[in-house]
């Protein structure tokens, strides 16, 4: 099979480091890409959120499947332009894809199919918005409805942080994402993530993780785009994942179905389990970074046979080979990140022998004049895999410390919440 993967971060890396694993895998292209992806796949320019474009690129490179990375594709019908060419994606509609990019209609979903959620209300304008958090009071959840580039969410501990954020969102904070509101009963617990192949009928759960959003150690700070994860997450038990296949991720399935727009590709569910049950807290459409890049080294080579019977609808047909093993990563990231950071420092990666159970995964690198260099803020996911947790940390950590780069910093408390 000749496979285009759609994005550039670690995510990607991953994806493609496991896929170019299994033979099936003839030319792997993937684009952007990054300096990482470039030691085992070939990087090509591309718009990726133009569906005409990508499936030109398609026909033009004879792909026989695309993988789709990130949201702002799917969101741009990337997939549903492909479908239409007769070229294999995996990945949702546009349509089905609105799990992710808006917050009400996922809770209209969860209503019509009974899954357990926060209570929740809709708005248009900041006065009854306002109206609303007096009367129910803090601590209170505001979120932007639409894509907001994980931004748009204030868990406010205040009624004042509640209203400064809805007057953030109507007065063009998030631009059309916030042109309407959702606010949001605050649920307590503990938060895991768990990921399930559809095809539009048939479901496949292929693993548990759990991430760390905050840039401190101790769980301080600002939010990221994540700091690092492990798989599995130990809270996620059996029974909890029982429940939450028959109560939220398989009722909602059949209810995209029924309204004629099936889902197809990875639903990602962020949970919040609470006295030994789940509830709701957000769906993504699209694996997270950085927990695609522990599932992938926990799947390897299956993971391809896996995307593609999801992409070709018959997922029943195959089941996810799951050793007792974990795997935990730890993002290296630009000082200053998630603040103001430099692009353009010097890295030196130490030299790896070719191994299935340790890998640094690249996010933001380039290669300039032949020397590594960082060029966002999170910028390589040293990981590992193990028999255990700790192993699989002690793993991940000895490459991190082995990444020779004074600009970069990571937090020493990956994984501490399940050891
Ligand atoms: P979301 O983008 O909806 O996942 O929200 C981002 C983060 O905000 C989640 O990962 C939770 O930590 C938190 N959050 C969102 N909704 C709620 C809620 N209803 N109650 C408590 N925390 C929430």
């Amino acid at each position: 099979m000749n496979i285009l993967i759609l994005g550039g971060g670690g995510r990607e890396h991953a994806l493609a480091w496991a896929i170019r694993q299994n033979p099936k895998c003839d030319r792997l292209i993937v684009a952007p890409g990054n300096a990482g992806i470039a030691g085992i796949a070939r990087c090509a320019e591309l718009a990726i959120t133009d569906g005409a474009a990508v499936v030109n690129f398609c026909e033009e490179n004879a792909i026989d499947l695309v993988v789709i990375g990130p949201e702002a594709p799917l969101a741009a019908g990337v997939a549903d332009a492909l479908r239409t060419a007769g070229i294999l994606a995996f990945g949702p509609s546009a349509a089905a894809a609105q799990l992710e990019a808006s917050k009400s209609f996922t809770k209209e979903i969860c209503d019509a199919c009974g899954a357990p959620t926060a209570a929740w209300a809709r708005f248009t304008d900041a006065a009854t918005a306002r109206d609303h958090i007096a009367r129910v009071g803090a601590p209170i959840v505001v979120k932007a409805d639409g894509l907001a580039a994980g931004k748009g969410v204030t868990v406010a501990m205040t009624e004042a942080e509640a209203v400064a954020a809805v007057d953030a969102a109507f007065g063009g904070a998030f631009g059309d994402a916030g042109a309407e509101v959702v606010i949001e009963e605050f649920m307590t617990g503990e938060e895991a993530s768990f990921f399930v192949l559809v095809d539009g009928t048939n479901c496949l759960p292929i693993g548990t993780a759990q991430d760390y959003k905050r840039v401190g150690e101790g769980d301080t700070g600002p939010n990221t785009g994540g700091m690092g994860a492990y798989s599995p997450a130990p809270v996620l038990t059996d029974a909890i994942q029982a429940q939450v296949m028959a109560e939220i991720v398989e009722p909602t399935v059949a209810e995209m179905a029924r309204r004629g727009t099936p889902f197809q590709g990875v639903l990602y569910a962020g949970l919040m389990i609470e006295n030994g049950r789940a509830r709701l807290v957000e769906y993504n459409a699209r694996f997270g970074d950085p927990e695609a890049q522990v599932l992938m080294m926990r799947l390897g080579a299956q993971a391809l046979d896996l995307i593609q019977a999801c992409a070709e609808g018959r997922l029943d047909s195959v089941t996810a080979n799951w050793a007792e093993d974990h795997a935990l990563t730890v993002v290296l990231a630009a000082n200053g990140y998630p603040g103001d950071h430099q692009n353009g420092t010097a890295i030196r990666l130490p030299e790896l022998t070719e191994c299935s159970s340790r890998m640094i995964f690249h996010a933001g690198t380039a290669r300039r004049d032949g020397q590594l260099v960082a060029t966002g803020g999170r910028v390589l996911n040293a990981t590992g895999r193990g028999a255990t947790l700790a192993e699989a940390r002690d793993a991940a950590y000895a490459l991190a410390e082995a990444v020779d780069w004074p600009d970069g910093f990571f937090r020493r408390d990956i994984g501490w919440r399940a050891l």
